[in-house]
């Protein structure tokens, strides 16, 4: 058994450059001739809700055979009567917006060949659905560099669900005390990885993600083991003394 680390994909590895509002506003305004009339509020409103429920139904999916985004706005066309035959069309707007607005993070890739040079164990631990998130992580050219990735629709679990990550320690061959893992989410990265025995790693690069150590933390999120500001410093303190992963949380 050796060490490894794991590493989440949104704002972890790469980073998000148009906010949620931004990707609806320009879906919007792709697709004027299809909403014409559709207030804008209106549009995101019942977006945002068609979307949670695929959300809320990937593990039993409700539409076999039909692609979940594609549903998702095949189903606020159809909520705001309008031709819902634009879905697909939007759906790939969506797509390459996300695709497009998406960079890998400074130094994300050297980390990743570091560690591997060091016979360190990586994987990405990532909530969604696998053909979104292995685009993304093909399109902006992780595919291989890492030992696996681990998707949540595939592992029937969404991060904080400590069972996606005693996954991800099998697959790597790890146990979660010689584990550590590296996100932006108090709740799904560093809640999910402290609750099931690894070291949680929140990457905070402009030092805005944790409260005060006097504030309260939102419900199921966790302190983090350690707390870095660029990736390449997971390689500072992996192995050495003092820095080990004391995470007294008996392993899942
Ligand atoms: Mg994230």
């Amino acid at each position: 058994m050796g060490r490894a680390v794991f590493f989440d994909l949104d704002e972890t590895l790469i980073e998000h450059t148009l906010s949620a509002a931004e990707l609806v506003q320009q879906i919007q305004a792709a697709h004027a001739e299809t909403l014409a009339g559709v207030p804008d509020a209106e549009f995101r409103a019942v977006l945002r809700e068609k979307a949670a429920a695929i959300w809320g139904a990937m593990f039993e999916p409700t539409e076999p055979g039909v692609e979940p985004l594609v549903g998702a706005f095949r189903r606020t066309l159809e909520a705001l009567g309008r031709d819902a035959g634009a879905a697909r069309a939007m759906r790939d707007t969506f797509i390459e917006l996300v695709l497009a607005g998406t960079r890998p993070h400074a130094g994300a890739k050297e980390t990743l060949a570091r560690l591997r040079a060091e016979g360190v164990a990586t994987g990405i631990i990532t909530n969604g659905y696998s053909y979104f998130q292995e685009m993304k992580i093909a399109h902006h050219g992780f595919a291989g560099l890492t030992d696996f990735v681990l998707v949540s629709e595939a592992a029937g679990a969404h991060k904080p669900d400590p069972k996606i990550f005693q996954i991800a320690l099998e697959r790597a061959g790890a146990v979660a005390s010689e584990a550590w893992h590296v996100g932006d989410h108090l709740v799904n990265d560093i809640g999910g990885a402290e609750r099931a025995g690894l070291a949680g790693v929140l990457y905070d690069p402009k030092g805005d993600r944790l409260p005060a150590a006097d504030a309260a933390l939102p419900e199921g999120a966790r302190r983090p083991s350690f707390v870095i500001r660029e990736l390449g410093d997971v390689l500072r303190f992996l192995g050495q003394p003092g820095f080990e992963n004391t995470n007294s949380e008996p392993a899942c």
